[in-house]
């Protein structure tokens, strides 16, 4: 069985996620969307939402897993029974890094190989910050619409605008 994990923070995923995750899981047998738990980045959601909303997002894919790790990317592929490790391409800006990685990923797991997708043209700008951006400073789901999964865009909305009572703030 052919396996791949997709490892990423996701907070939140964004349809340049989505998308990468549709394009690269008919590739293969099973593709791992792995949430990376690290506790030294601050995020957004917690890890048990970004895995709800991966979930939710995936659900008209037959082939995903969604789970979540933290420590080494390659120590956690191997413990799946991963081959591949998949990564997603903007700009020369996240070359730069992916690069960097991908060659440290080749001395700690040679038999690994790291797989690039170069995003589509249309979420070429987007990311998980901006999208946080957008959040923070607007209050209508529709102003993210273009960007992520509407169950996303109303749970960043109302992470930034209700209160913990669930109240407007
Ligand atoms: P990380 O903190 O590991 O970079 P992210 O959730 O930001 O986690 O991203 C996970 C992966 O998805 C990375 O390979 C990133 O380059 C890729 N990615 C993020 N946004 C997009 C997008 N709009 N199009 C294509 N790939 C993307």
């Amino acid at each position: 069985m052919k396996i791949a994990i997709y490892p990423g923070s996701f907070d939140p995923a964004t349809n340049g996620h989505l998308d990468i995750i549709e394009r690269s899981s008919r590739f293969f047998d099973k593709l791992i969307v792995g949430v990376l738990d690290n506790p030294r980045k601050k995020s957004l959601f917690k890890i048990n939402e970004r895995i709800e909303m991966l979930y939710e997002i995936t659900q008209h894919l037959p082939n995903i897993e969604i789970d979540y790790f933290s420590g080494l990317t390659v120590e956690y592929a191997r413990e799946k029974g991963a081959s591949v490790i998949i990564r997603g391409l903007r700009a020369m800006s996240d070359f730069e890094y992916e690069f960097q990685m991908a060659l440290t990923n080749s001395k700690l797991a040679p038999e690994m190989e790291m797989m690039f997708l170069m995003t589509s043209s249309k979420y070429s700008f987007l990311s998980s910050s901006m999208v946080k951006e957008i959040a923070m400073f607007g209050k209508n789901n529709l102003q993210l619409i273009d960007f992520v999964p509407e169950t996303i865009a109303r749970r960043t909305i109302e992470k930034y605008h209700l209160g913990s009572n669930g109240r407007e703030e």
